[in-house]
């Protein structure tokens, strides 16, 4: 951050909030809030035992400020930046094992990543490359040039760089079908679900069992990512693997090779269809792309797709949206429909869904307008994948609970046990984002730094096993007598602490185990004290 790229009344705000006498206190929020390009503005306070212990009256600006969460990049680059990092965790928990209660043993189950495209809706420009490796031409004519039925051109000699606004958008406005288009993105978590049930059904077919009987012996397991492409159609990202029936993850127990899984992958998305009616009474059969682009991951020649690199790559489409191909992140109304600051593509594609909304087929189309039609969650899994987004941010929660814990103990500051005293906290809602354009560009630039610092680790550890693991992680499960003996606690005790919930706990062929993760997380949410 320069001063020469900031207004002279930024610099003064700037100067402004530097100059208070709660500036460090202030930082120390911007911080805490990982310097969040939009935080939640709170006010409140918090009591124990009737006494008030916190309030933010004394805080700057009298407010609390919290992370917006928001996962796409385009929208906070911090909040986005966790998030890849919290799916990273349950990406990889699912490929690699060994955490989040997945066994190591998973790493021998079938698992493919595969990409299913979207069909061609009409020629867009695009980026290719020459046999060497080189930018080649976008679209050179074969034959003789030919002009489509509007009198344009249907090649293209340019080479466009990555940066050219041209890069998806169609040769010809008129040719491209742009009803295919809205549909396709419409439809498609339809699409995909119905692949998931003829992928199961293909499956039990090479397995020469009936779709029950192959159920009964085996589960797909998915974790998937829906992506924008340039021409803002979605398409998907997921991985694909096979476990045994039952509660945890056990290996199937119908033998299927790496090959065999990639092959039914390749056959269900080429065989799945949708058919749907458009309103000028024409049909439609809805299908994915021709190129289904499958990988092994584990088992597959060594070194081409690591359990680390596919986590990497698929947790970093997942921060991705609508708004990087030009829509912004908001529901558009009416007055946006006019194509103000859109390519002519897009705004055909925004008309396409307000024209389609209109109709009763399409009830509800009119709403998701800003993502090109795409109703569907950006990422979503089957039940048993891994573990839960949930789970990962409680564990995080817990891990700086207890760090301010422990910085509090530093301070020589009593940390009161929260089981035993009635805590009751009051907040409301005071804002969205920062007060002003000073403190957000601040802001900015601390983040610029932490995530340049984070990266840095993240980059020096990329091809190490994960941290976070401790020696207690010698083993997947443990019994209940040796959790016992871990924590140092009886066995009726450890069989208390499964019942309320404290401890997690598995079923492995019909006997309760203990995650090594989850006593981690149990040990970490005690509250500790000094002696
Ligand atoms: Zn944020
Ligand atoms: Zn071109
Ligand atoms: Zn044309």
């Amino acid at each position: 951050m320069t001063a020469a790229v900031l207004d002279e009344r930024t610099v003064g705000e700037i100067v402004d909030r530097a100059a208070r006498p709660d500036f460090d206190r202030w930082a120390e929020q911007l911080e805490r809030c990982g310097h969040c390009s939009r935080p939640v503005r709170l006010r409140g306070r918090i009591t124990r035992a009737g006494h008030e212990v916190y309030s933010t009256d004394g805080e700057p600006d009298r407010v609390l400020l919290k992370r917006c969460g928001n996962r796409r990049a385009a929208v906070c680059p911090s909040c986005s930046y966790e998030y890849a990092g919290d799916m990273w965790q349950l990406l990889y928990a699912g490929v690699a094992g060994g955490r989040k209660g997945v066994p190591e043993s998973v790493r021998a189950h079938p698992l493919v990543f595969a990409t299913l495209t979207a069909p061609g809706f009409g020629v867009v420009h695009g980026t290719r490359s020459t046999r060497g490796g080189g930018a080649g031409r976008c679209r050179p004519p074969r034959g003789r040039p030919t002009l489509c039925r509007h009198g344009r051109p249907s090649w293209c000699t340019a080479v466009h760089t990555d940066e050219d606004p041209r890069l998806g958008q169609p040769l010809c406005l008129d040719c491209y079908d742009y009803s295919g288009h809205v549909a396709f993105n419409w439809h498609s978590p339809e699409l995909w679900r119905r692949f998931t049930i003829t992928l199961r059904r293909v499956l039990a077919r090479r397995a020469g069992l009936t779709p029950a009987e192959h159920a009964r012996r085996c589960r797909l397991s998915f974790v998937k990512v829906a992506e924008f492409q340039r021409r803002g159609v979605v398409h998907f990202h997921a991985l694909i693997r096979l476990d045994g029936p039952g509660d945890g993850v056990t290996p199937p127990e119908v033998p299927t090779s790496t090959a065999d899984l990639s092959d039914a992958i390749r056959e269900a998305a080429a065989a799945v269809r949708f058919a749907v009616d458009l309103p000028d009474g024409s049909g439609l059969a809805l299908r994915f792309g021709e190129q289904t682009d499958t990988q092994p991951v584990n088992g597959g020649p060594a070194g081409e797709l690591t359990p680390e690199r596919v986590a990497a790559y698929i947790a970093k489409y997942a921060t991705k949206s609508a708004e990087d191909f030009g829509l912004g992140d908001r529901r558009l109304t009416g007055a946006a429909l006019a194509g103000h600051g859109v390519s002519p593509h897009v705004a055909l594609i925004v008309r396409t869904c307000w024209r389609l909304g209109e109709h009763d087929d399409w009830t509800g189309l009119r709403r998701w307008v800003h993502m090109a039609g795409f109703r569907g969650h950006f990422s979503s899994k089957s039940r048993r994948y891994s573990t839960t987004l949930g789970a990962i941010r409680g564990e995080r929660r817990t891990f700086r609970r207890r760090q301010a814990a422990e910085h509090a103990r530093q301070l020589g500051l009593d940390v009161i046990d929260d089981d035993t005293t009635l805590v009751v906290s009051r907040w409301e809602f005071a804002g969205l984002g920062y007060l002003t354009g000073g403190d957000a560009a601040l802001a900015l630039s601390a983040a610029a730094r932490a995530r340049e610092r984070r990266q840095a680790g993240r980059d020096a550890v990329e091809d190490l096993p994960p941290p976070g693991v401790s020696i207690v992680d010698r083993k997947v499960f443990y019994t209940v007598t040796e959790a016992a003996e871990l924590l140092s606690v009886s066995r009726r005790k450890l069989y208390d602490l499964m019942t309320t919930g404290r401890l997690e706990s598995v079923k492995l062929d019909g006997c309760r185990r203990i995650p090594a993760d989850a006593l981690v997380t149990f040990a970490d949410s005690l509250p500790r004290r000094a002696a």
